[in-house]
């Protein structure tokens, strides 16, 4: 849904929420210099290009794949032939996410919250796939287990997070 926002530019930026009159401020409230537009907070913040020169730094240890991250493919989406495109893709996914929710909480970024959430949303994808390839007709699961099923794993993620914040900060 966030990348369908993305690509849509429909995501609430502080900018967007100043001409709605529901903000006060547009300003990014970590560098202070440029306007809190989904660009900036994005790609162009200096704080969020420091991320994601760690982001290919640990990516290329991990992977070994050196990752060329220009602003469409930090956007839209990682572009280039490599190898283990669709995980490179869903990393990219979640760090802007993350990126997004900090920089509207006015959060810092935390690259090494973002190992953890990422640890824990591929574990959540694991166990989704795992449950859906055990059952033997997904037919046969009523919508309401499998929003149960959401719910619980969306909880679990939040209380991870939530009890790292705690002892982190
Ligand atoms: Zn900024």
């Amino acid at each position: 849904m966030f990348q369908f926002k993305t690509n849509h530019n429909i995501v609430y930026t502080k900018d967007k929420l100043m001409k709605a009159k529901m903000s006060t401020r547009n300003k990014c409230y970590l560098c202070k210099l440029s306007t809190h537009t989904l660009q900036h907070i994005l790609v162009d913040c200096c704080f969020v290009q420091s991320c994601w020169r760690s982001f290919c730094t640990w990516w290329f240890i991990m992977t070994r794949v050196n990752l060329n991250l220009c602003w469409l493919s930090i956007l839209y989406g990682y572009f280039y032939p490599c190898k283990f495109k669709t995980i490179t893709n869903f990393a990219l996914l979640v760090a802007k996410y993350l990126s997004y929710r900090c920089f509207l909480n006015e959060e810092s970024l935390d690259f090494e919250l973002y190992k953890l959430l990422l640890r824990v949303k591929v574990l959540t994808e694991q166990l989704i796939a795992s449950f859906l390839a055990r059952s033997d007709s997904v037919a046969l699961l009523s919508p309401f287990l499998v929003f149960l099923l959401f719910s619980v794993l969306k909880l679990i993620t939040y209380l991870f997070i939530y009890y790292y914040c705690c002892y982190y900060f």
